[in-house]
């Protein structure tokens, strides 16, 4: 059997950045386990390969807003480690982020390896050791406090104080650490996913990107750019509502109601106006000769005349109240039959993990098992897309290792032991 201080269930983001907090703050012997071939192997495969590391939201309460999950309880842990603190640290180890207009921060290298180089060379500096293909399999709370784990191979390690940082819990595997401590977890549903529709307005348009819409699936709304793809809708618009309303759609199997301004926020009575401006300045003119709002593209505006009723040979003088009424409801309601869901391949995570009433959020231990600490996405807490999670992975982390540094601290019966 082996003797670590601090053991680390998990070699992703939260778990390597809680061990080198860890060990920058003193902690002596910090092990990771990874039950897969490599570790950080989402930061590699984040933001399209380029690893969206946080996002430029430098106020704890303004970076709130982009939790679904989480958002009063990381108040707290924001005023300690927020966005601004995750661009120093990893410009202090060499890892200069640039953003981007939409407030995504990426290295400027636009390359993860860049971070995953930072974080194991910064982790090696330090000491931390790390292993893969070492599944954690059971803990075992001994009567003294610390633990015994059990790897998948049946290797026995014991620890004075564990961060399981074991991300999403939707295998058992990421699952079983946690509840060997005796925790819970609120039920795992997907969030920031697209929607899937089958919709002839929808038809050929794959590629087609709307900067400002707004979209609505029953009491959650979300506005951004939103984008046809060639099964439905995605974008952040779409995003940001699949994780506000990640529960009530799982709830009813992906089918649902989803309400379309292809507009953003103007009115339908503006856009009416804008509407009868084009008929008395442009009658003589087809409809569907171009898109007169701006942001929609052409061929989408054609598609949104055709469904309002409107033919291609009609001009604007010629156009019926009805068919009016029907164009400006298409622009700013549409109607869409949502069928089912996918996963987006820029980025997904789980809504759900464990009960954030059972940690205590000023040192990420939990409460029911003093020398536990828990970071990143094995909590109950998920962002919006745009580096939010990857934010909170980071501040949880960051708070985890410095507890754990305090509590493995070196004892007298150590002095004595050794
Ligand atoms: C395709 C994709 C792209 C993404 N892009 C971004 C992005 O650009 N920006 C952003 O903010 N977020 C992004 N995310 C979300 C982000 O990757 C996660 O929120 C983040 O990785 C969570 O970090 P974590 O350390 O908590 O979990 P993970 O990164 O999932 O790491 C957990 C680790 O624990 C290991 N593990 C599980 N069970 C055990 C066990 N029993 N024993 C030992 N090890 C175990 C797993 O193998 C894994 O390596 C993306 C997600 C995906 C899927």
């Amino acid at each position: 059997m082996s003797k670590s201080r601090v053991v680390v269930i998990g070699g992703g983001a939260a778990g390597f950045f809680g061990a080198i907090t860890a060990a920058e703050c003193g902690a002596a012997d910090v092990l990771i386990l990874e039950k897969g071939p490599e570790v950080l192997t989402k930061v590699r495969i984040s933001g399209g390969g380029r690893c969206n590391v946080t996002h430029a939201c430098f106020e704890p309460k303004d970076l709130l807003q982009s939790y679904p999950r989480g958002s009063k309880s990381l108040m707290g842990p924001f005023h300690r480690w927020q966005a601004g603190d995750t661009v120093e640290w990893f410009s202090k180890n060499g890892v200069e982020l640039k953003t981007e207009d939409d407030g995504r921060m990426f290295p400027v290298t636009d390359d993860s390896r860049t971070v995953i180089d930072c974080l194991t060379r910064v982790a090696r500096n330090l000491g931390v050791k790390w292993r893969t293909h070492c599944g954690v399999a059971s803990i075992e709370i001994l009567s003294d406090g610390s633990f015994l784990i059990e790897t998948e191979s049946g290797e026995k390690i014991e620890a004075r104080s564990i961060l399981i940082a074991t991300g999403g819990i939707r295998s058992g595997n990421a699952r079983k650490p946690v509840e060997c401590v005796r925790h819970t977890m609120a039920p795992p549903v997907p969030s920031l996913f697209t929607f899937k529709i089958d919709d002839p307005r929808l038809a050929d348009l794959q590629g087609v990107s709307v900067p400002n819409a707004t979209v609505r699936a029953g009491t959650w709304q979300a506005t951004g750019p939103l984008l046809v793809t060639h099964w439905g809708l995605s974008g952040p618009a779409a995003l940001k509502v699949s994780a506000w309303g990640a529960r009530d759609l799982a709830g009813c199997d992906y089918k649902f109601e989803l309400r379309v301004s292809w507009v953003g926020n103007f009115s339908a009575e503006t856009i009416s106006g804008m509407l009868a401006a084009e008929r008395q300045q442009h009658g003589a003119r087809k409809v569907m000769r171009h898109s007169i709002v701006e942001g929609v593209t052409k061929r989408l505006w054609q598609k949104l005349c055709t469904a309002a009723g409107i033919e291609d040979e009609r001009t604007w003088s010629t156009l019926t109240k009805e068919e009016t009424r029907s164009l400006i409801e298409e622009l700013t309601n549409g109607r869409y039959a949502v069928c089912g869901k996918s996963l987006n391949k820029d980025e997904f995570v789980t809504c759900g993990g464990v009960h954030l009433r059972d940690v205590n959020l000023k040192t990420m231990e939990s409460k029911l098992t003093p020398g536990v600490f828990f970071a990143g996405e094995v909590l109950d807490i998920d962002g919006v897309t745009g580096g939010f999670n990857f934010q909170a992975a980071w501040t949880t982390g960051r708070i985890a290792g410095e507890a754990m540094a305090v509590r493995s601290a070196p004892t007298d019966q150590d002095f004595f032991e050794r």
